[in-house]
């Protein structure tokens, strides 16, 4: 399939998956000369956000301390999650070391953040180490809470029909045998997404999608059946995307359920138990996939970082102004990825375009200066429809279709370029995005 594909041709697809906006101007790494500053930048989390700011800061800074924390070793590529959960990629594909996306520049404390203290300017580290700043980019993720689901146990995932491709690389293997077992077998097969914010809430639709074409491909779609439990009355956030997916859904006998939160498993009797607006029902299957509920870290919760009231208030999202990412009662604090209390986002392709703009504030307020970068909450999610489709789904803040290729790749077609891209052109260019080259 690449062998038609030049590299240049390549990384433009890639692009496209992890928001292929024009620059705007002083935001590429490359684009602005150094600037001299003895500033002591501290980066909480070394994912995706957290290592495309440091190369970022280390190309654009002269003379700065950056330190960056965060006790995890390995680097996964969650988007790849869902291929090796569909039996595409081995679970290898996803996991590389965090060491290997540095730049020789910056300090590394292979711990966690247990404390933030915005008031004092400093973090507390788990081993008790005190660190100050000068400013802080705070880019910890999120929590994958599988805690609230009563009688979830993450080790029992790929036996008993237990799949949750968001747990790790193991996790998404396990998953994929426990998947292509009911794909042979047939039997009820359950699909559902928490009622918290997540990162890519086109996964547990893409994850339908790919069950479907497995059972078609064996011959078994007509021993099963296919039930997609929506947390509220949509299938997506974007009203377009929705009903593109609800018209998906129906071509492909997927039955829909909405309102229903998932509350609790009993991993023995293959029951599920909903919350509805009726009272709780129980769904039984012979294959799930569980998404547990996602909140900010611990250490972020019980910090005065997140907002304060409002809808992200409960689960800990940081405050954030949603054009800067700024923090608003804490100016040299910044939020970027998936821990970021802002109307959309929480996906890689987010992340590639939330960062440039936040180094670009915090460079400018280093040189006593202020930016005009505006991130619009492009958000992006490469949708696999079937095994060799996908559509590609691109927007902004205001539900704006935001399509990097008009004309070449169709936002809500389901295309084999787009699959391309997903299954391909995506980890390079991710990986070139954590080394703030994309
Ligand atoms: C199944 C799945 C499919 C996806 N598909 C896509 C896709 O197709 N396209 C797309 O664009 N995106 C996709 N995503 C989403 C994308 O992977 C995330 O949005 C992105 O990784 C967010 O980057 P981040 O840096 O905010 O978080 P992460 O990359 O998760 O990194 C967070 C880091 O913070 C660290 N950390 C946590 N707590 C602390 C602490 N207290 N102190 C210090 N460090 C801490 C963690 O160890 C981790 O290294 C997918 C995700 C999943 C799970």
């Amino acid at each position: 399939m690449t062998t038609h594909l030049d590299r240049r041709r390549f990384l433009k697809l890639g692009a496209a998956g992890l928001a292929a906006l024009p620059a705007l101007p002083g935001t590429g790494a490359k684009a602005a000369t150094k600037v001299s500053t003895s500033a002591h930048i501290v980066i909480a989390g070394a994912g995706a956000a957290g290592l495309a700011a440091a190369s970022r800061l280390a190309e654009r800074l002269e003379g700065a301390r950056i330190t960056i924390i965060d006790a995890r070793k390995e680097h996964y590529y969650q988007p790849g999650f869902t291929l090796v959960a569909g039996g595409l990629k081995p679970e290898g594909y996803v996991t590389s070391a965090t060491r290997d996306y540095l730049p020789a520049s910056v300090r590394w404390i292979e711990e966690r953040v247990a404390e933030f203290d915005p008031e004092g300017n400093k973090v507390v580290t788990e081993g008790g180490q005190s660190v100050g700043y000068d400013a802080l980019i705070v880019a910890t993720g999120l929590q994958l809470d599988y805690g609230a689901v009563a009688g979830m146990e993450v080790d029992r995932i790929g036996r008993d029909g237990l799949g949750s491709v968001y747990a790790g690389p193991g996790a998404a293997a396990a998953t994929w045998q426990a998947m292509s077992r009911f794909a042979d077998q047939g039997g009820r097969g359950l699909f559902l997404r928490p009622n918290t914010e997540m990162k890519c809430a086109g996964a547990p639709l893409k994850y339908a999608f790919i069950t479907d074409d497995y059972l078609r491909r064996r011959g078994n779609r007509s021993k099963a059946e296919l039930v997609y439990a929506a947390n509220n009355k949509a299938l997506f956030s974007v009203p377009i995307v929705s009903e593109k997916v609800r018209m998906l859904f129906r071509d492909r006998a997927i039955q829909t359920r909405y309102d229903h939160v998932m509350t609790a498993i009993d991993l023995g009797a293959k029951v599920a138990t909903f919350s509805t607006p009726t009272g709780p029902t129980e769904i039984g299957y012979d294959f799930i996939n569980v998404v547990p509920p996602m909140r900010a870290p611990e250490a972020v919760r019980a910090s005065p970082l997140p907002w304060q009231g409002g809808a992200w208030a409960a689960d800990g999202w940081i405050e954030a102004d949603k054009a800067t990412l700024r923090h608003p009662r804490f100016p040299n604090v910044f939020a970027v990825g998936d821990v970021a209390g802002v109307p959309k986002g929480k996906t890689a392709a987010s992340v590639k375009w939330q960062v440039p703009v936040a180094v670009d504030h915090l460079v400018a307020q280093l040189q006593g200066k202020t930016s005009d970068s505006v991130y619009t909450g492009y958000t992006s999610c490469p949708l696999i429809t079937r095994l060799g489709r996908a559509m590609l789904v691109e927007f902004d803040y205001d539900n704006n279709l935001t399509p990097s290729f008009p004309g070449v790749i169709a936002p809500l077609e389901e295309l084999w370029i787009t699959w391309v891209m997903k299954t391909i052109a995506l980890k390079p260019t991710y990986l070139a995005m954590l080394r703030g080259h994309a």
